[in-house]
């Protein structure tokens, strides 16, 4: 079978991780969500694991040919070897052009950059909109999963607050990272007919739909 060697991109927001779950199930690959992997690294001591602790440690970032070699380490297990989600990484062109590399010494290449987009009023709406409760974090949406007395709530009557990652200003904030870094490395996988976009205000269902028919696709497609 063809492999499946997938990154996953797009804004906060926009049902990254409701769609990288179904597709693990559609598709039987392994998840890779590159900051799990790093701080699992870390906690297992492996040679590339002190590593990054050291930079971690000094609070500096971890340099891209390091994370891409911790990454590697997994695409190179058994598990993946038909295949691969990847999330999180590669962030920025500079990113990508390390994990090119690191694949065609493999004789491996990606078979598609999936972005699903949202704009940016919609991912403030929905992550602005979200509140936790207080004592045992249960969520809510102002809007979309409202609790039945405004501000407390239903399970164990405990106030509802808003966390700091989704005020409004801390949103687009992240979304102005996000745009400054990842723009430019969507226009490269365009330009190298990788990208895949889908409408993130679309239902989770009609996303999956559409992401499950383009996969199956380009699956049969590498397979003639
Ligand atoms: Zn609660």
């Amino acid at each position: 079978m063809a492999e499946l060697n997938l990154v996953l991109m797009g804004p906060p927001g926009a049902g990254k991780g409701t769609q990288a779950e179904r597709l693990v199930d559609d598709f039987d690959l392994p998840y890779y969500a590159t900051g799990d992997i790093l701080r699992q690294a870390v906690k297992d001591g492996s040679a590339l694991g002190r590593e990054a602790k050291q930079y971690m440690d000094r609070g500096d970032l971890v340099p891209d040919d390091l994370i891409c070699r911790v990454i590697m380490e997994r695409l190179d297990s058994e598990e993946a070897a038909d295949g691969f989600l990847l999330d999180g990484f590669p962030r920025t062109v500079r990113q990508a052009e390390t994990l090119d590399e690191a694949l065609e010494e493999r004789g491996r290449e990606l078979s598609a950059a999936l972005l699903i987009d949202a704009p940016d009023e919609e991912v403030i709406r929905r992550l602005s909109g979200r509140r936790i409760c207080v004592k045992n974090q249960h969520l809510y949406h102002v809007e979309f999963d409202p609790p039945k007395t405004e501000g407390v709530c239903d399970q164990d009557g405990s106030g509802l607050v808003q966390r700091e990652d989704d005020k409004p200003e801390t949103v687009k904030k992240r979304l102005d990272v996000y745009h400054d870094q990842t723009e430019p490395l969507i226009e490269s996988y365009e330009g190298k007919a990788l990208l895949r976009r889908f409408d993130g205000t679309r239902s989770a269902d009609e996303v999956h739909a559409h992401i499950r028919a383009t996969l199956a696709t380009l699956r049969l497609e590498a397979e003639l």
